[in-house]
């Protein structure tokens, strides 16, 4: 486990300059935690993560993420990215994403679950 997570932070020394958000973002990764959900036959894409608190959709493109910590510092400009963000560019660059296939039919189940635990977080943490 240890040697794994010295060859993943290796790999994207670059990224270190984010501190303990790095470090969380590491162990992220390696827990299996980022995921891509393909939609077929479509191929659209939706991404999440799954961090210490539970599941956070994220939009790695725009960049959002649904957690508190990119709504109140990252919209607000005091930093550049949260932690879901970070561990989604570390499994995109490391090929660390798991991907998960769904049929185009269930997206709509799919996408209420998400929302929902997304909301039941928000409602957790106050
Ligand atoms: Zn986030």
């Amino acid at each position: 486990m240890s040697e794994k997570r010295e060859a993943l932070v290796k790999e994207v020394a670059d990224l270190s300059r984010f501190g303990s958000k790095f470090v969380k973002a590491i162990e992220t990764t390696l827990a299996g935690g980022v995921k891509e959900c393909r939609f077929l036959p479509s191929g659209r894409k939706i991404f999440s993560v799954v961090g210490r608190l539970g599941e956070e959709f994220i939009v790695p493109g725009r960049p959002y993420c649904s957690c508190s910590n990119f709504f109140f510092r990252v919209s607000g400009g005091s930093e550049e990215l949260c932690y879901h963000l970070l561990s989604y560019m570390i499994a995109a660059k490391t090929g660390r994403a798991v991907v998960v296939e769904f049929s185009d039919d269930e997206y709509g189940d799919y996408f209420s679950a998400l929302v929902k635990d997304v909301f039941d977080l928000f409602s957790r943490s106050g």
